[in-house]
């Protein structure tokens, strides 16, 4: 079956596409910031920009209110990130519903994880436990939505193995998943060994890296120490040296990403998903790299 949606007509052959990754601020000064992040980024023409879902539903309105603030001012297709665990099939269905009449073209379809420090935690009855669970749910009854999920080159941190992990990457893909978006990585040898072994798998849909510049080592750290993200010795070697001096931390993290982001094209990377941290300048800086000029008066 043919499915026409941003995702599906993305990621062409001799193409390169570019998205980016905001999250909902908590502040009225961080919303501003955020808009002023998002104008010279829109103006990059991305696929797409997608909008994380909190933990527990935590954003649940929020990301959808701005989804459509992304289409309505900036004319670029809104992807919503959407979690299935904590709530009831009819609960998911709902804000699927709600999502569409925001004018969310795609849905960044997850898992989501337990509430932290919570043990006893136990999910809905009547809810869904995977991923592959939702990617079922929206293709069978929203196909409007691209879909895209989560692919982990270094191993998701709950699966045993990366073998059991891309068996079950592959069930997302079978259930109807348009393209992979990865975990953030640092070793961009752990991207092409995680595709080549997806394409052992027979997975076919496109495999979109996922990068994140660094904007400060602090930071990287504890993002890295959660995902189980190898962040090279000799990276993390040349930011210590700079501890004190975030400006010299920035420079060292853009250039990194312009080299990792110029790699990556050529070897065949069908475009890069950033997570931009609501900070537009490293994005511009590394897109300038790869020889992206934004479009004028956008
Ligand atoms: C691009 C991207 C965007 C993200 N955005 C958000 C966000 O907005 N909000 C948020 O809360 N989190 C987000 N996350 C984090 C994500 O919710 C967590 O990593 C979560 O722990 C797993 O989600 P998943 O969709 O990969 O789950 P799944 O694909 O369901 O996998 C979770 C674990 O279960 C195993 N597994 C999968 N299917 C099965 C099965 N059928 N049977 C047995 N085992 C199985 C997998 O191997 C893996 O170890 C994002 C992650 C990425 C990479």
């Amino acid at each position: 079956m043919t499915r026409q949606n941003p995702l599906s007509a993305a990621y062409r052959p001799g193409q390169f596409d570019i998205s980016f990754e905001i999250f909902p601020p908590k502040t009225a000064e961080g919303d501003g910031a955020l808009w002023n992040s998002v104008a010279p980024l829109a103006a990059f023409r991305p696929t797409f920009i997608s909008c994380t879902y909190g933990a527990g539903g935590s954003t649940r309105g929020r990301t959808l209110e701005l989804c459509e603030q992304i289409t309505r001012r900036f004319d670029v297709p809104a992807t919503a990130h959407f979690t299935c665990l904590g709530g009831t099939v009819d609960e998911l269905r709902e804000w699927l519903t709600w999502a569409g009449q925001h004018g969310v073209r795609n849905i960044m379809a997850l898992r989501g994880d337990a509430p932290a420090g919570q043990a006893d935690w136990k999910q809905v009855e009547g809810g869904l436990s995977y991923a592959n669970e939702l990617v079922a749910l929206i293709r069978g009854e929203f196909p409007q939505f691209g879909i895209g999920v989560a692919g982990y080159p270094e191993k998701h941190p709950q699966a045993p193995s990366l073998e059991v992990d891309i068996t079950n990457l592959k069930r997302k893909v079978d259930a109807g998943a348009d393209a992979i978006f990865t975990q953030l990585f640092y070793v961009n040898d752990a991207f092409y060994r995680f595709r080549d072994r997806c394409e052992r798998a027979g997975i076919r849909i496109p495999i979109v890296p996922g990068l994140m510049p660094i904007l400060n080592f602090a930071q990287i750290q504890r993002i890295t120490s959660l995902c189980g993200a190898e962040l090279p010795a000799d990276l993390s070697r040349r930011l210590s040296e700079v501890q004190d001096d975030k400006d010299a931390q920035f420079e060292i993290g853009v250039d990194f990403a312009a080299e990792q982001s110029l790699d990556l094209r050529k070897h065949g990377a069908p475009g890069i998903h950033f997570y931009v941290l609501n900070r537009s300048t490293a994005c511009e800086r590394i897109l300038g790299a790869l020889g992206l000029s934004p479009l004028v008066g956008v």
